[in-house]
């Protein structure tokens, strides 16, 4: 003959208690055999819930052994006894313990998710359940619409549907009225005439009177056991096929609706825990935008000078204190660069701060000293008159050149500026051309005017040396061979290496990296804002823990693993960050839109590859800060959890 179902043997649970321990159980030896009908009474506080819980694989006894269908439980880990759970237990419990969020159908087919049935099949079963159970009309009501009864009949159709070989129901009549409760009592007897094995703990003498064998505990010691009975039904136990992975597929789907379903359920709150994410998003993603886009500007503006320049200066780079004191640099360099085959052309330069007077208008400028060359190197365009050529140089000439900006500033009467004369630091200069600058000019903008360098060192500085060289190379010359010729030329003429060259390659690359260190450090200042709004997720992840600890124990109660916790929060974690990272980058882009249409001088680039990394990093915040309270809520011990009011 097979053994018993159930088998303890000098089983013992403890609880601390001060320094100490208290016993709440001791040295039971129990028996239970398949088909049996049990009824467990006692006094209030007298060990029956702890008893249960052992059965039920929620608790592990402190001592002793305890064997389910001849395996040793105490071998098994949290994993094995989860599936104990949910594949031979239903627990039917006294405050019915449904899910107020899901309807009747919902929570009832719960456990078949945890052991992974299909989705149509289970949904299919639930339903029959229910209707077979007298609920076929609120299959799709919340607990909070059924009656007590009705309640604790969704939950026997719960404990039914993985099939139900034992059923456990601690005082499941203890909340009903009496005419419900013996429809209870009614059912679980023929439910125990169809062969599921049966234990119920109750204070109802009556009840116990009509249930075959009863077992009495009195402080956590059996006092008395009537023993089995013979004619027992016995049950065929249909083992769901195991699909590894559509079941995984599955219960992923499920913590996906339940994660929907809890943020369903607290708008306000997931808003506002989103909030932190959304604008965090919304601060990175405009940053780059802003970064990228001041970036694509300027470069637009240097690709429209040209690459074709290059900068001859003193010293060995910008910022070189000692390159005001080197004045190898001269005109007669820019004469014999000038004289190389692949340069267009070469100028001189020197600039100085003058005071620019005409009539009554007078300002501080910086005027410019070239050579004739100057106005074929830079993007000019001539618009009045004519710029200075070499004898005006050689003359030193005093003439000027005037940018538009200059002329506007210096001619505001709007009178023709060609042949007028101005006064440059109190020396008179006819203007005799007006240019218009085609490309970008660094750093402030200011007016610009332009003399032979000649006439600036002999009229305004007193010095003859220069501040630089530009070169302009011809078009389908390589610049890289024109640097190193221009580099050879420079050191013979001059004998050391005392300048530096500089293209509009170099500038670029310059204004490049310098726009991606500003954009590192504001996009830097943006990442803690989504580290705080990171933080607050989890804040928000770990009261919404604390607030379910009932729906994780009734969870774990039917057999879900803590695996199935740790994803249900990390999706829900993962699913509040990653909407609220959608919703910053619509933000941002929103935002960009309108800049775009009522500011557009401010200069916003969207790469689309951003969404991707927003949505990427939002993931990961949820992730990351969502860890924390999911492996807190998979820790739960599922009795205390279950416990929890
Ligand atoms: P019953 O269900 O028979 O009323 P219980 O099994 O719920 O009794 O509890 C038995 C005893 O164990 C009670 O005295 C109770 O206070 C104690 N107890 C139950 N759970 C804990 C716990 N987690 N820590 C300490 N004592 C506990
Ligand atoms: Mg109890």
């Amino acid at each position: 003959m097979e053994g018993p179902l159930i088998s303890l043997r000098g089983v013992g649970r403890v609880y601390p208690a001060g320094d100490g321990e208290v016993a709440v159980l001791s040295d039971i030896d129990l028996d239970i055999w398949p088909g049996e009908m049990v009824a467990i009474v006692g006094a209030s506080g007298s060990g029956k819930s702890t008893l249960m819980n052992i059965l039920g694989c929620l608790d592990r006894p402190s001592s002793g052994t305890y064997r389910f269908a001849g395996q040793d439980v105490g071998t098994l880990d949290e994993a094995g006894r989860a599936r104990l759970r949910r594949e031979h237990f239903g627990f039917i419990f006294q405050r019915y313990q449904l899910l107020p969020e899901f309807d009747a159908v919902a929570n009832v087919e719960m456990p078949a998710v945890y052991a992974g049935a299909p989705r149509g099949g289970r949904r299919r079963r639930a339903a029959e359940l229910l209707d077979r159970l007298g609920l076929g009309g609120k299959l799709a009501s919340r607990p909070a619409q059924l009656s007590g009864g009705q309640q604790q009949r969704v939950s026997v159709a719960r404990a039914l549907i993985n099939g139900g070989e034992v059923i456990l129901a601690d005082e499941p009549t203890g909340a009903l009225d009496t005419r419900s409760g013996a429809e209870l009592i009614a059912l679980l007897t023929e439910l125990n005439a169809q062969g599921h094995t049966i234990v119920i703990v109750t204070h109802d003498p009556a009840l116990a009177a009509r249930v075959g064998r009863t077992v009495e505990i009195s402080d956590g010691r059996i006092l008395r056991d009537t023993g089995p009975v013979a004619g027992r039904a016995r049950m065929q136990v249909a083992r769901p096929a195991r699909r590894p992975v559509g079941a995984a597929l599955d219960r992923l789907a499920e913590a996906l609706r339940m994660a929907v379903r809890s943020m369903a359920a607290h708008r306000l709150r997931t808003f506002l825990t989103m909030l932190g994410i959304i604008i965090g998003i919304a601060a990175v993603v405009s940053v780059v935008a802003l970064g990228t886009g001041s970036r694509e500007r300027v470069l637009a503006d240097i690709s429209a000078i040209g690459t074709s320049t290059i900068d001859i200066r003193p010293g060995t780079g910008f910022g070189d204190r000692r390159a005001a004191a080197i004045t190898t640099l001269g005109p007669d360099d820019a004469a014999a660069l000038a004289a190389q085959p692949f340069a267009v052309s070469a100028s001189p330069q020197v600039q100085t701060q003058a005071t620019v007077t005409r009539g009554s208008v007078s300002t501080s400028a910086r005027v410019q000293g070239v050579g004739a060359g100057y106005f074929d190197i830079g993007a000019f365009r001539v618009t009045a008159g004519q710029p200075f050529d070499a004898g005006a140089v050689a003359r030193r000439d005093q003439v000027v050149v005037l940018d538009a900006d200059a002329a506007a500033t210096l001619f505001p009467d709007g009178s023709d500026p060609v042949g007028q004369t101005i006064l440059i630091d109190r020396v008179p200069m006819r203007v005799i051309g007006i240019v218009q600058q085609t490309g970008i000019s660094f750093g402030p903008r200011t007016i610009g005017l332009y003399l032979p360098y000649t006439t600036v060192a002999v009229r305004l500085t007193g010095q003859s040396d220069i501040d630089s060289i530009s070169v302009r190379i011809a078009d389908d010359f390589d610049m890289a061979l024109a640097e190193r010729l221009i580099t050879e030329i420079m050191i013979a003429r001059n004998g050391s290496r005392d300048f530096f060259l500089t293209n509009s390659d170099t500038i670029r690359s310059t204004i490049t990296s310098t726009t991606e260190t500003l954009t590192i450090l504001i996009a830097s200042i943006a990442v803690i804002s989504l580290l705080v709004g990171g933080i607050g997720v989890m804040n928000i992840m770990l009261v919404s823990v604390t607030e379910r600890t009932r729906e994780i124990g009734v969870r774990m109660s039917v057999g879900a693993r803590r695996s199935d916790i740790v994803t249900q929060f990390l999706i829900e974690a993962v699913l509040v960050c990653l909407t609220g990272g959608v919703l910053g980058v619509a933000l941002a882009f929103g935002a960009g839109e309108a800049a775009g249409r009522f500011l557009p001088q401010i200069p916003l680039e969207f790469p689309p590859e951003t969404a991707l990394w927003a949505f990427a990093a939002s993931s990961l915040i949820g992730i990351v800060f969502g860890f924390l309270p999911a492996r807190a809520a998979a820790r739960l011990d599922p009795v205390q959890a279950l416990a929890r009011e």
